[in-house]
């Protein structure tokens, strides 16, 4: 389905990163696993190449700000062309009040889950402009729309606006042929979510239990997602919030 077409993943040696890239893999597509752990994510690269295919591992910490366009350049350097993006990577903060959180902590989520959003987004746009194609899917969070528990402004900010320019730039680049989406996680389970329970006091069976869905997400849920959405079967599909929460946001 997805032959001769080149994906990178942000955040590919983990959780949701690690399920989309290996979703991808198994339909053909060439796969650029990105990544701060290197041995986690040359794993993640060759689980794909065992998919049968073509797959690279890219080092990137996105905390740092010049890394987001270093990682697409690799990227595309990687297969000779880029058709689509997950900027999948992303930070949570321990959760306290609004007031209580360190100044320091906003620059941490705000650097990774937004600017390296927006970083990568320039890099990509630029790239999948000289083919006149492409598709970019951000991983925002039901968070960014609700946040019933509080305890995560800086997360649930952090989401929104990555919510904001998925809308924004879909508008600014669909003529040119690039189709801008997001997927909404709702709890899935991964380290992130494990460590997010833990810090609400929340046990998983109750985040289970509170849900129509009766479980918690497990990545492929995700992965799957992103997949339609990078799909053909989605061309008429720009600046969607496509939720994959087990129904959190209907209620
Ligand atoms: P995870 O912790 O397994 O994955 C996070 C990924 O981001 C990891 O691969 C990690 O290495 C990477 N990352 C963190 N800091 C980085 C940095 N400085 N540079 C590069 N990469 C970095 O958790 P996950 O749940 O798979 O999270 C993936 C995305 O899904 C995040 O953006 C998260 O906000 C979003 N999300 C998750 C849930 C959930 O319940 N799990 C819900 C909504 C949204």
């Amino acid at each position: 389905e997805f032959e001769g077409r080149v994906v990178l993943v942000s955040g590919g040696s983990s959780g949701i990163g690690r399920a989309t890239a290996l979703a991808f893999a198994r339909r053909g597509a060439s796969v650029v696993v990105a990544g701060r752990d290197r041995p986690r994510g040359e794993e993640v690269a060759a689980a794909c190449a065992a998919l049968g295919a073509h797959a690279a591992f890219v080092a990137a910490d996105l905390s740092v700000p010049d890394a987001a366009a270093k990682m697409v350049e690799r990227a595309r350097a990687a297969f000779g062309r880029l058709d689509i993006a997950f900027n999948n990577a992303g930070i949570q903060e321990a959760a306290a009040p609004l007031a209580e959180q360190p100044d320091a902590v906003f620059e941490a989520v705000f650097g990774l889950n937004v600017r390296a959003v927006f970083l990568a987004m320039k890099a990509e746009i630029a790239a999948m402009r000289e083919l006149g194609a492409g598709v970019i899917i951000n991983n925002a969070s039901v968070s960014g729309s609700r946040n019933p528990n509080g305890g995560l402004a800086l997360y649930s900010a952090s989401k929104a606006a990555v919510l904001s320019m998925t809308r924004t730039a879909a508008l600014e680049y669909g003529p040119a042929g690039i189709r801008i989406n997001a997927i909404s996680p709702g709890r899935v389970d991964t380290p992130l979510m494990q460590t997010a329970a833990a810090n609400l006091g929340l046990p998983v069976e109750r985040i289970a239990a509170s849900l129509p869905a009766r479980r918690v997400g497990r990545p492929e849920d995700a992965a799957e997602a992103v997949v339609w959405l990078a799909s053909d079967a989605a061309s008429f599909v720009f600046g969607h919030d496509l939720a994959v929460d087990g129904g959190f946001l209907a209620s």
